[in-house]
């Protein structure tokens, strides 16, 4: 039950990001860098020449500090009362969409101005200040700033939907006019960023000073249509714990919603739902035994799934979930499809119980 993660392929996934984009580039590592892990991710990254790191939790970004890690490090998400004091003066940039969220950054500042990226809801109505609110905030970063407490570097907000060009550019525009309010008020914010892997690397016009990369850095393809070249990162595989011959006819797993078509051979692999296969995929779900794709045989369990691997040809040792694709085994982004969800959360939800090995 191993994730091995390819750092190469996590350093040469940015090289191919910061080739498509004219500015600087984020990598984005929050929760354990997609289940990754944070701390090798983020230095394959910064090697593949992202010059910042980001992440939703202020702790998140003060355990890279203490893993010595000096790049600079946005952390966008924090509930009231949160302790920040550690996270600024670690020289964490935090971000505020409201008055109370300055307030509390401003609180936390040290000896040096805590460093501030404001941000604007632009049209995804989740955080950012409403357009009406935005001069209110900027002209607190203002008053925060001549005090010496923040320092504000950054005006930024967030896509709601990169498939749409038109609500992309009513975001860009949107963002474009809330940088001229902060500027008018006096704010000097060196960098400027909209832009996921999916605008990064297909909406030139959103990339301003600075892409924030996620999924693009984990190796998979924002819009599958339109290749960049980029590989997968992670190959989750288990050992076979042990192989059963059975005849046609027979129910596998819970309820037995699958009924084994021919005499064959049931393969028992040791990880389920728990190390986050997702229960929703049976029925669709494949996986590969070192030669060919077989199918998940019935429900996955919380810790073990079936897997059907035909009543001939060699017993398999392994089976791998989803890899590169090289061989022929599956790829998040099928699983991903198998569960209708997006490879963003199959891959964060790997259990914290399986090991990760980082290679390259
Ligand atoms: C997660 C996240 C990203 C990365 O998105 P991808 O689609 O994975 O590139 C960028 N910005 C913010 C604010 C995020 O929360």
């Amino acid at each position: 039950m191993e994730a091995i993660v390819d750092l190469a392929a996590i350093a040469t996934n940015t090289k191919i990001v910061r080739s498509r984009t004219a500015g600087a580039v984020m990598a984005v590592v929050k929760a354990d860098a997609f289940g990754h892990g944070g701390v090798p991710v983020a230095r394959a990254a910064l090697d593949g020449g992202a010059t910042w790191l980001g992440v939703a939790w202020p702790g998140e970004a003060v355990a890279l500090r203490a893993a010595g890690i000096t790049a600079p490090i946005l952390a966008w998400l924090f509930p009231p009362a949160t302790e920040l004091s550690s996270a600024v003066a670690a020289g964490v940039d935090l971000a505020a969409s409201t008055g109370e969220q300055l307030a509390a950054i401003a609180a936390a500042s040290g000896d040096r101005p805590a460093r501030v990226h404001l941000k604007v809801d632009t049209g995804m109505a989740r955080s950012g200040a409403a357009s009406d609110d935005w001069p209110a905030l900027v002209a607190a970063a203002r008053r925060y700033e001549r005090a010496g407490r923040t320092e504000v570097t950054a005006v930024w907000s967030h896509l709601a939907d990169t498939d749409d060009p038109a609500l992309v550019a009513a975001q860009t525009a949107l963002l474009a006019e809330a940088m001229d309010v902060a500027t008018a008020a006096g704010l000097r914010p060196r960098w400027r960023h909209l832009a996921n892997s999916a605008a990064a690397l297909h909406h030139p016009g959103t990339h301003l000073d600075l892409v924030r990369v996620g999924i693009a850095l984990y190796g998979c393809e924002p819009d599958p249509p339109r290749p960049v070249g980029l590989r997968p990162a992670m190959t989750l595989r288990a050992p076979v714990v042990a192989v059963k011959r059975v005849p046609a006819g027979t129910g596998v797993s819970y309820r037995h919603q699958y009924v084994t078509s021919t005499d064959t051979r049931l393969a028992l692999v040791p990880v389920g739902y728990a190390d986050g296969i997702p229960r929703v995929a049976a029925g669709s779900a494949q996986v590969w035994t070192g030669t060919e794709r077989r199918p998940v045989a019935g429900v996955i369990s919380m810790d073990q799934l079936v897997v059907d691997i035909g009543p001939d040809g060699p017993e398999p040792e392994e089976i791998v979930l989803f890899g590169p694709g090289d061989d022929g085994e599956p790829t998040v982004a099928e699983w991903a499809e198998w569960a209708d969800t997006i490879p963003h959360e199959l891959l964060c939800r790997v259990g914290a119980r399986v090991e990760r090995r980082h290679v390259g």
